[in-house]
């Protein structure tokens, strides 16, 4: 007689659950739907997720037992446990990969749910006595002279204090100060916000009047009150009344400024949950809001999975964010999967941008969306000038013209600080040898057809594939006529960096890059050089959105023209975004601030329709030749990508899926057959990429329940077709890239 059994989800790409019997022949039930639990599989242990409990199959294989149960009671329930399993059905993806990466990676290895204390730091009596003792201005003295008036918790520290930890040491060390569990509460009283503006009011109303779900979107300009709505509606929604908010931010956006205003004017303990933070404190704070404890959690796309108990709103920062969307593994969006656990949970959801994304206005214009505008900058600030600078057949050094650096020279002069965009990292794009015309080409990702450029680095000396990462250094002479005449090509920040650092060497020129950035406080510690003087940054789409900058009186945007022209769809909406974002930083403060955009091009109709009547025309615009074209969003797409090591082979598997969606649309009813198209196999946009040969396969219907009719009965499928074992193949349902 066949015992009852763990159905396990496993994180495998296999679409199926795996039997194992409990630890020890233990009962077990419904109940421990949701429990982590150690599992051998092969040679190896695994972590899954219990899915499911209930007899074994008659004919099944001999079972093993599971090692160890990992929690008391499940870990994943209710909500977050059924918004795992949707998500999972709808990307065609196994669960037990949906649930690991819900989950905190130490939670994922098996380690056990942390203890979420609040902890702080206090003074002992000696340490109180031996303060004024302590040497004036070092950090010690200054973190002793913090804990004076009583215990502060750990993260205010980290607002206030650089360094307070080695400080911390250094005093606990010497019998001076106690690392203390602290009331989280008793952190800091909240500073009052200004009083709203009409518009910040109407949309505070309408949030007040929303009962249970409700999908709002709040397009305003940078600097229109946005966060000042974001954190009034947080006081007034979560914090009064013990619930939770989730709020996510872009990347990029989530600064440690941004956090510092969060807790000085929610006045509670704020967790946030990103990548910069090391394994223990991710569990941790995905622990405390699992407990229910972390009243506000703000971070970053995986965030979205933080565990709610007690909901009360949803924020979604910047929505039109790429970085929202996951882009390999599990490849979720994080606004859709905000949406989604908004239903669930019945909280109002409320996405802000000042470019919202086209799938956003289009839920609004279909009034699934309410729509709500914030037209004014909030407090003095005054909205930007937009000047187009035409430089056609004038001379430009490193791509700039003599008028833009003219412009330059007043801003810094007046005291203001500039930023120079430029949307392409290192030195210049490709290499060329002025006597024979070869160029520097990637190995890993060129074909005989198509060759890929390696960009030049390190002020000219190494090449760098921006696709494959491929390094090597620039040749002595060119490898094909031995000439002495290479030359770089175009223009990146670094070249950009170099001339203004040449050109106006009295004020710090900073570079910002991903690799500036990557450490945690990396771009504050780079803006703090600046100061409060004149200065120049240069970078690429890093400096878009982020670190307020104050002085900030003078954007330059150059080498857009490329964006212009790009053949993908969503090219156009991107560029729009990002010229706004980018312009809206200028001008914060008191000054009115100015953009020049830089263009060979001035009469393309993206920069006239967005110069003259802003992102609302050209979302307009835009809409219009989507919906014309039959283009998300008035389509759905999911797009299947092979590739491998040999040519051919991910051709030969998307032909036999290809059959299979064919063979699975004429199932359909007529009329969705007929919506549904099946496009393919063509070359990716990349058709190789580091030594991987790619192709891809797209559908697409305008009925979202035809596409996903075609995805439920084919892709569980794929997995055994014969030419699968040859491929490394994914499904991407709403793709953002094509490639
Ligand atoms: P956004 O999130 O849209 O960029 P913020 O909420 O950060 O805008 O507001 C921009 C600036 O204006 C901030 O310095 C903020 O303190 C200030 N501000 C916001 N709302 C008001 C208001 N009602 N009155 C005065 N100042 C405001
Ligand atoms: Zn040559
Ligand atoms: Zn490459």
């Amino acid at each position: 007689m066949p015992s009852d059994v763990l159905r396990i989800a496993l994180p495998l790409p296999l679409p199926r659950l795996f039997d194992y019997l409990a630890p020890g022949g233990d009962p077990m039930g419904p109940d421990d739907i949701g429990r982590r639990v150690r599992v051998p599989f092969g040679p190896r242990e695994l972590v899954g997720v219990v899915a499911a409990t209930g007899p074994a199959a008659a004919d099944a294989p001999a079972l093993r037992e599971a090692v160890a149960w990992l929690d008391p009671a499940p870990l994943l329930h209710g909500e977050l446990l059924a918004t795992c399993r949707w998500l999972a059905r709808y990307l065609h993806v196994p669960a037990g990969e949906v649930f690991a990466t819900a989950l905190p990676a130490a939670l994922r290895r098996g380690e056990p749910l942390p203890d979420t204390t609040a902890w702080g730091w206090a003074l002992t009596a000696a340490g109180a006595n031996a303060v004024a003792g302590l040497r004036n201005g070092a950090r010690p003295r200054r973190l002793a002279e913090a804990l004076r008036k009583g215990a502060v918790a750990e993260d205010l520290l980290d607002d206030r204090i650089d360094g307070w930890r080695t400080a911390a040491r250094s005093l606990e060390e010497r019998g001076f100060a106690l690392r203390v569990a602290i009331e989280a509460a008793a952190t800091v009283t909240a500073q009052p916000g200004p009083a709203p503006n009409a518009g910040q009011a109407a949309a505070l109303e309408a949030l007040r009047a929303a009962e249970g779900f409700a999908p709002v979107l709040l397009e305003g300009v940078t600097g229109s009150g946005k966060t000042e709505v974001y954190l009034q509606a947080i006081a007034e929604r979560c914090l009064a009344h013990g619930r939770q908010a989730l709020v996510l931010v872009p990347e990029i956006g989530l600064t440690p400024q941004m956090l510092a205003r969060f807790r000085a004017r929610l006045g509670v303990p704020v967790h946030a949950l990103h990548s910069g933070l090391n394994d223990g404190e991710r569990a941790r704070a995905w622990a405390a809001a699992w407990r229910g404890e972390a009243q506000v959690i703000v971070g970053t796309r995986s965030a979205v999975f933080a565990p709610l108990p007690k909901p009360g709103l949803i924020v979604v920062d910047e929505e039109h964010d790429g970085s929202y969307k996951q882009q390999d593994g599990i490849r979720y969006h994080a606004r859709d999967v905000a949406l989604v656990r908004g239903k669930a949970l019945d909280v109002p959801v409320l996405l802000g941008s000042a470019t919202p994304s086209l799938e956003t206005l289009h839920n609004a214009r279909a009034g699934r969306h309410a729509h709500l505008r914030l037209r004014e900058r909030a407090g003095e600030a005054k909205p930007p000038r937009v000047r187009v600078l035409d430089v056609r057949k004038r001379p430009l050094q490193a791509g700039l013209s003599e008028e833009l650096l003219a412009a330059v020279r007043t801003a810094l002069d007046g005291g203001g600080q500039v930023l120079v965009f430029k949307n392409r990292r290192g030195y210049a794009p490709v290499l060329l040898c002025h006597d024979c015309g070869w160029s520097a080409a990637c190995p890993r990702c060129s074909t005989p057809e198509r060759a890929v450029p390696m960009t030049v680095h390190a002020g000219g000396r190494r090449l760098q594939c921006h696709h494959c990462g491929t390094r090597r250094p620039v040749p002595m002479a060119c490898p094909d006529c031995a000439s002495l005449a290479l030359q770089p090509q175009g223009v990146g920040t670094e070249r950009i960096e170099e001339l203004l650092a040449a050109r106006f060497g009295d004020v710090p020129v900073l570079r910002i890059d991903s690799a500036s950035t990557r450490r945690r406080d990396g771009l504050a510690r780079e803006l703090a050089k600046l100061d409060d003087g004149p200065g120049i940054l240069v970078g690429t789409q890093m400096l878009a959105k982020g670190h307020d900058l104050p002085k900030l009186v003078l954007v330059c945007v150059v080498g857009i023209d490329e964006g212009l022209f790009s053949a993908d769809f969503r090219a156009s909406e991107k560029l729009a975004q990002l010229l706004i974002q980018v312009s809206g930083r200028a001008g914060r403060a008191e000054r009115p601030g100015e953009v020049l955009l830089q263009t060979h091009h001035p009469g393309h109709p993206l920069l006239e329709v967005l110069v003259n009547g802003g992102y609302r025309a050209f979302a307009d615009a835009e809409l219009g030749q989507r919906e014309a074209a039959g283009f998300p969003p008035f389509a759905h797409m999911a797009l299947l990508r092979a590739e491998a090591q040999q040519a051919g082979v991910p051709d030969a598997f998307l032909r036999a899926a290809g059959e299979a969606f064919n063979a699975a649309r004429g199932a359909l009813p007529p009329e969705e057959a007929r919506s549904l198209l099946v496009a393919g196999p063509i070359p990716a946009p990349m058709p190789r990429r580091a030594g991987m040969h790619r192709a891809q396969l797209l559908l697409s219907s305008p009925q979202r329940r035809a596409l996903h009719a075609v995805l439920d009965a084919v892709v569980a499928g794929l997995h055994a077709l014969p030419e699968a074992r040859r491929v490394r193949w994914s499904l991407d349902v709403d793709p953002v890239d094509l490639y």
